[in-house]
């Protein structure tokens, strides 16, 4: 069976890159067809992402008013942050409450819920969606592309947008391998439920070296709804002797109150991928690729999905330049968006991984540069700045937000 609609643009995965892909192709005017491979009842494992940037916001409310409005609302902002070494607080920063009716500078709410949101949006923009039916073959011409799904159904597009994740179907078919390297150490990341008749303050808290926790980092951000719990193994730890739901109830109460490790409602155990596409899209710049499946970052700096949005809305703008101008200009508008994208991914790849050697790094260098910044933070609280900065990387560059 054939679905042709030339017109049609397809979008392969209904994840937050996706649903946000297709949002940006309504938002062009364009009309949309996300195939899933999962079922529409899903339900996804554990929050993931809780971090959105502003600029992923701004990107949000511009290709549909209003929906950072609705982020926002659903979501909270810390107002004080405080980093330790080894137990003793070496800086606190409290922050204004966000202006009322302006954008927050960001929103910490769980990635289901900004799914919902975005699924929410897709359906009253328009968006057609497929579900259970994934895609197992894409073959790309100079005239567009033939995408074949578990069904056996054959869809054909001017362009598909390959949003289906890190085990991305879409860009193994274009042929497009990953380059990057993988974290030595294992990162044990927990979600909390928070107990809320008895909230604890809102605060992210980053120690270093906590000493109940034998000089592991640990890692604590609220969200809405509940507390992220990041803790990082050493190289040498058996990562199984805390992972799992028994595992964790074995060290939580050391740093958080006993009655959270009852409350626990997600557990997973991470070896964090620092990979980028070689390339964006496929030799005849009919296949674009966004998310994850064109990269995965360590999520220190919030740089995954973050990142996905804004692929997904120059995905989008690439397309419709490439729709309005045919031959040459049409790839020429594909290959714009493949460069400033990979770009952006390789950048925010290694702004990760400056992150990873600031917190985890054993080298000499860096263990003295933190032990001395520690030292010195109680009279020079750019010291104890530098401390609490780290685990994000730098803050400029390309990374969050697209040109479009
Ligand atoms: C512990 C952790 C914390 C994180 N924290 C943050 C954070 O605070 N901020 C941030 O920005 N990022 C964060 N991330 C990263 C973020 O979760 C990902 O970047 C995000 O989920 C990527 O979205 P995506 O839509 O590209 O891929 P996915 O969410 O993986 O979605 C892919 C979709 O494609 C579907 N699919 C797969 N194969 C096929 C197929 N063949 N055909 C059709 N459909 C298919 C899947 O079912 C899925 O629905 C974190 C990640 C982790 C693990």
């Amino acid at each position: 069976m054939s679905e042709a609609s030339l017109s049609h643009i397809l979008v392969i995965g209904a994840g937050p890159v996706g649903m946000t892909a297709a949002l940006a192709l309504r938002h062009q005017g364009l009309p949309v067809t996300v195939l899933e491979a999962e079922p529409k009842q899903r339900v996804r494992p554990g929050s993931r992402a809780i971090f959105i940037h502003k600029a992923s916001l701004k990107h949000l409310d511009e290709i549909f008013p209003g929906l950072a409005g609705t982020f926002a609302a659903d979501g909270i902002v810390w107002p004080v942050k405080r980093t330790f070494w080894r137990g003793k607080e070496v800086y606190v920063r409290r922050y204004p409450a966000p202006q009322p009716n302006a954008l927050p500078p960001f929103t910490s709410l769980p990635q289901v819920r900004a799914e919902a949101h975005l699924f929410a949006a897709c359906e009253a923009a328009g968006v057609q969606f497929v579900w259970e039916d994934g895609a197992t073959k894409v073959e790309s011409s100079p005239e567009g592309v033939a995408v074949t799904t578990q069904s056996g159904k054959v869809w054909h597009a001017p362009y598909v947008i390959g949003a289906d994740g890190a085990h991305s179907v879409v860009r193994k078919q274009i042929g497009v391998q990953m380059k990057g390297t993988r974290s030595a150490n294992t990162f044990i990341v927990v979600d909390i439920q928070e107990d809320e008749a008895n909230p604890l303050p809102l605060e992210r808290v980053f120690h270093y070296q906590h000493p109940a926790m034998d000089g592991r980092n640990v890692l604590f951000v609220p969200f809405a709804g509940g507390w992220r719990v990041d803790l990082q193994l050493f190289e040498t730890d058996n990562a199984d002797d805390y992972n799992g739901e028994e595992g964790v109830r074995r060290w939580l109460p050391r740093v958080m109150d006993k009655k959270y490790a009852e409350r626990i409602t997600w557990v997973s155990a991470y070896q964090f991928l620092q990979v980028v596409a070689e390339s964006f899209c496929d030799a005849h710049a009919r296949v674009l690729l966004v998310g994850e499946a064109a990269h995965l970052f360590a999520p220190f700096g919030a740089r995954g999905m973050n990142s996905g949005i804004a692929d997904a809305v120059a995905a989008a703008q690439a397309i419709r330049q490439a729709l309005a101008s045919g031959g040459d200009a049409a790839k020429a508008a594909v290959r714009s968006f493949e460069q400033e994208r990979r770009a952006a991914a390789e950048y925010n790849r290694d702004a990760a991984g400056t992150a990873l050697h600031h917190i985890q790094g054993r080298a000499f260098p860096i263990n003295i540069q933190r032990r001395l910044a520690a030292a010195i933070a109680p009279l020079f609280p750019k010291a104890g700045r530098w401390l609490d900065e780290g685990p994000y990387g730098p803050k400029t560059g390309p990374s969050l937000a697209s040109k479009y």
